[in-house]
């Protein structure tokens, strides 16, 4: 588990120097620039080896600010992205997230180190498969991925305190809002297939709260509540 509380749990990567510490450090200095202010976030991507989660001919380029290809016309989500959804999700040690959309797993173990479990979810088998596989080698022991549609959700878990997208949808998925605890915060970018506005639904007492955090493009969120293709 990579811990990010200060010691309390065994960080697996807490000591990780490897020859792109430099160009990890150079990424966060990127997304304070760019206006992340969120301590914890930063700390925790300031620890995990993206190039780990990018596939052989790009690992040079894992740390630059923008989406990579990683097989199956899908892509790892650019670094700001990532912090921004994550810091939306305002997770604890002590959440139970969902995310939909596992891909290469980056988002997921960045999610893990943050929270007490990610469930992940991922439509193509075989990225699914990478992406637990990368886990395992980074002994991150607290999130699972699986292979189905993740637009209906994953109900033998729910209620989540947070539910990360990281595909864009034509609306927010109803089973996702549903799924969310009293509290819990649903991250999800919804427009057309050319471009989203970033959304974060929070489940109140007596009903939701929608707000609107700007423009931001994704992969197709494929499924029975997504695009049909
Ligand atoms: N967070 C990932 C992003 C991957 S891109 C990363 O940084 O690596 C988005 C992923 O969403 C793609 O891998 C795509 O296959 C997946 N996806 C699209 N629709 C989905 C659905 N209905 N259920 C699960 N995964 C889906």
């Amino acid at each position: 588990m990579i811990s990010s509380d200060g010691g309390r749990r065994q960080p697996a990567a807490a000591a990780i120097s490897d020859r792109y510490e430099r160009a990890r450090n150079r990424m966060v200095e990127t997304l304070v620039d760019r206006g992340i202010r969120d301590e914890k976030v930063l700390d925790v991507m300031r620890r995990i080896p993206r190039h780990e989660f990018v596939p052989e001919p790009f690992t040079d380029k894992s740390y630059g600010d923008h989406a990579l290809a990683i097989g199956a016309e899908q892509t790892i989500s650019q670094p700001y992205m990532v912090a921004i959804m994550t810091s939306l999700c305002e997770l604890t040690p002590e959440s139970r997230v969902l995310e939909i959309g596992a891909g290469s797993g980056y988002q997921t173990a960045v999610a893990a180190a943050l929270s007490k479990y990610v469930y992940g979810i991922e439509r193509i088998a075989e990225l699914a498969r990478e992406a637990m596989n990368r886990l395992r080698k980074l002994k991150i022991t607290n999130a699972t991925i699986k292979c189905f549609d993740g637009t209906i959700g994953w109900s033998e878990h729910a209620p989540y305190d947070a539910i990360l997208v990281a595909a864009g949808g034509p609306s927010v998925p109803e089973p996702l809002v549903k799924q969310l605890a009293v509290g819990g915060r649903l991250v999800v970018p919804v427009g057309t297939e050319k471009s989203q506005t970033l959304v974060r639904v929070t489940r109140t007492g007596s009903g939701i709260v929608e707000e609107e955090f700007g423009g931001c493009i994704f992969v197709k969120l494929i499924g029975r509540y997504g695009f049909d293709k």
